[in-house]
């Protein structure tokens, strides 16, 4: 079977196209469908408040509470993968879609799914596992969106550090569709609580970043109690060879759905890096913003921790900024970026999970505080300057240990980044000198007082004039020298970065995760037996001890997976793990918020409770 695909937002498209890269090697039967499609980025994310006509979905024969709420949401028209996927899946096919968050997967997967729902059955029809708590509450609120006018249909969200019994309470009033992560489905799967023995779906989203977490062994458990009769839908934004695996393992005759994101016109964005140890890296930022800011910026950090560290330094200098991360709610993450696209505020800090999809044409600047995890993070972080049709700048942050992955991202962006020196004083002077000149010339031209006022304040002139017997020039000095607020004007000296850099820590502190690896290694060599943790934890890390290790067959993924899903923190950033016989150590950024900490408490991996403590520096 073969579709051919009608684009409404621009995008091109190659339908039907048979070079779908997870294609090629695939057992798809000669029935199955394998779709390639091109688009940018951020497609159909341009919402109407008025409702709208969702004449576009119309020909898939949605119910008309469907074509409503989707009307409600202002959906029109469907996206590439929506107008691809929707066919399969109301045919009950199983499907592989490797699209990326903002090309409308989700949708595409719970559109045909409320579509073909039993509502007099009250036990879980569709089940959807996500890696984290915010994209499980992110899916469990699109569900109910559009299914906001089916009346007896109910969604659940299942999740990590949310109350246990509550979410019985929720599973036992009747849920047709339940979203969570693995963990925690797991855990109500083995107490009984969740009875999937009705399921007629199973989505995996993001199954790549479920792989990632560590959470593979756990999805493959559910995949294992499923009814033999299901219908499996898999997304994934790559195809890591495991993923590939599982599809082929467990899909049948899957249909094949390709959307090439490219970068946002990686052509328009000129892209830098610096390098600088981690130690000076706030103020290498600081230095960066008043050498480079000009418009919208935003700088992504790998943890909520640095969002606010990062954040609470700038605030301390006078900008005014922004904080997106996975504890800002939905409604605030929209005022934020409202604010941001008025202009009302003009740096954001973010993690990559909080700036999915986003989309803000005044972006002039993305700096890469902390590097991205890979190539195609790094496309999509620089692809949120350069729209709509402007130029924009991109800068990189790299500790000297970073220098070796700057390779990977100039292939994944597919040009050189060029180098740069973290601003030097008489750089920054020179652009302190530009700004005021443009204020006061963007004063002069266009002012933000009434008439009133703007009599009162050259009445205000002539008086003081008048009294000092000044010359207006002098005047003007006084008045500019007031726009300072006390702040000098110029950095003294010519103490460039270079030389705090020559006289800072020799030693980078940065983390160095093939380090870990090799620590891990040789622990294993040794039988993963050592009783002692391996040296004290980096500098800006902290040391804990959790209750399990090789006797109840923990891996450093489990740990990870788990943790990163209770504290929103990225993978990337949870430190060295050392397993042995009955406990382990994790090294975690310091600065956990309490409640942070006692979510961990409560945390259950393998369905074991972990029981993290914090260890005293006499404890390592
Ligand atoms: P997703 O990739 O599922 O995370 O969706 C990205 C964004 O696009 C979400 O804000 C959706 O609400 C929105 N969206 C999805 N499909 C459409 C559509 N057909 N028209 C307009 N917006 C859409």
């Amino acid at each position: 079977m073969t579709s051919l695909i009608e684009p409404n937002d621009g995008a091109v498209v190659n339908g039907p196209a048979v070079d779908a890269p997870c294609a090629s090697d695939s057992n798809a039967s000669d029935t199955g469908t394998r779709t390639a499609i091109d688009i940018e980025t951020a497609v159909a994310t341009e919402l109407e408040t008025a409702p709208v006509e969702a004449s576009g979905f119309a020909h898939f024969g949605f119910a008309p509470e469907i074509l409503e709420a989707l009307a409600t949401v202002g959906y029109r028209e469907p996206s590439p993968i929506q107008q691809a996927a929707i066919p399969e899946l109301l045919l009950g096919r199983d499907l592989v879609g490797q699209a990326q968050t903002g090309t409308g997967k989700t949708a595409a997967f719970a559109l045909p799914m409320l579509a073909r729902l039993d509502p007099d059955q009250r036990t879980p029809q569709v089940l959807v596992l996500a890696p984290t708590r915010e994209l499980a509450l992110q899916v469990a609120d699109a569900f109910n969106s559009y299914a906001a006018r089916l009346s007896r249909v109910r969604t659940v969200a299942v999740y990590g550090g949310a109350d246990f019994r509550d979410q019985i309470h929720q599973l036992k009033r009747g849920a047709q569709i339940v979203v969570g992560t693995p963990g925690r489905v797991m855990d109500h799967m083995r107490q009984g609580t969740l009875d999937l023995s009705g399921l007629r779906a199973l989505v995996l989203d993001e199954a790549d970043e479920m792989l990632r977490m560590g959470f593979i062994d756990d999805v493959e458990w559910v995949l294992e109690q499923l009814p033999e009769q299901r219908q499996v839908v898999l997304f994934s934004a790559t195809m890591p060879a495991e993923i590939r695996r599982i599809s082929q393992q467990y899909l049948s005759s899957p249909a094949e759905i390709t959307i090439r994101t490219k970068a946002a016109d990686a052509g328009r964005i000129r892209q830098r890096y610096l390098t600088v140890p981690a130690p000076h890296k706030l103020t290498a930022l600081e230095r960066v913003l008043e050498s480079e800011g000009g418009e919208g910026v935003i700088i992504f950090a790998r943890t909520k921790a640095i969002t606010l560290t990062v954040a609470e330094s700038l605030e301390a200098h006078g900008y005014d900024v922004a904080v997106l991360n996975g504890d800002v709610p939905q409604a605030q993450r929209e005022r934020t970026i409202e604010r941001l696209k008025s202009g009302q505020v003009d740096i954001l800090v973010a993690t990559d999970v909080a700036a999915r999809g986003l989309d803000v044409d005044r972006i002039g600047l993305v700096i890469n505080y902390d590097i991205p995890f890979d190539g195609e993070a790094y496309v999509h972080r620089i692809g949120r300057t350069g729209r709509a049709g402007r130029s924009g700048e991109a800068i990189l942050f790299l500790t000297p240990r970073e220098r070796r992955f700057l390779g990977g991202l100039e292939r994944a962006a597919g040009k050189p980044i060029e180098p740069m020196e973290v601003p030097d004083n008489a750089t920054i002077n020179q652009h302190r000198l530009d700004r005021l000149r443009q204020r006061l010339t963007g004063a002069l031209q266009q002012s933000h007082c009434s008439d009133a006022e703007r009599a009162l304040l050259s009445e205000i002139l002539q008086r003081v004039a008048q009294e000092q017997g000044c010359a207006p020039e002098q005047l003007a000095l006084a008045a500019l020298e007031l726009s300072l607020a006390g702040k000098p004007l110029l950095l003294q000296g010519n103490d460039d970065f270079s030389t705090v850099r020559a006289h800072g820590p020799g030693r980078d502190r940065d983390r160095d995760r093939d380090g870990q690896g090799r620590e891990r290694g040789r622990q294993l060599r040794r039988g993963g037996r050592e009783e002692r943790p391996q040296g004290p934890p980096e500098d800006d890390m902290e040391r804990f001890r959790v209750e399990l290790g090789w006797r109840d067959r923990v891996k450093p993924g489990n740990l990870v997976g788990a943790i990163a899903n209770e504290t929103g923190l990225d993978g990337r950033s949870i430190g060295r793990i050392q397993i042995f016989d009955t406990h382990s150590t994790v090294d975690l950024p310091k600065g956990m918020p309490e409640e942070v900490f006692t979510s961990l408490r409560e945390l259950r991996v393998l369905s074991k409770p972990l029981q993290i403590s914090r260890l005293r520096n006499t404890d390592r």
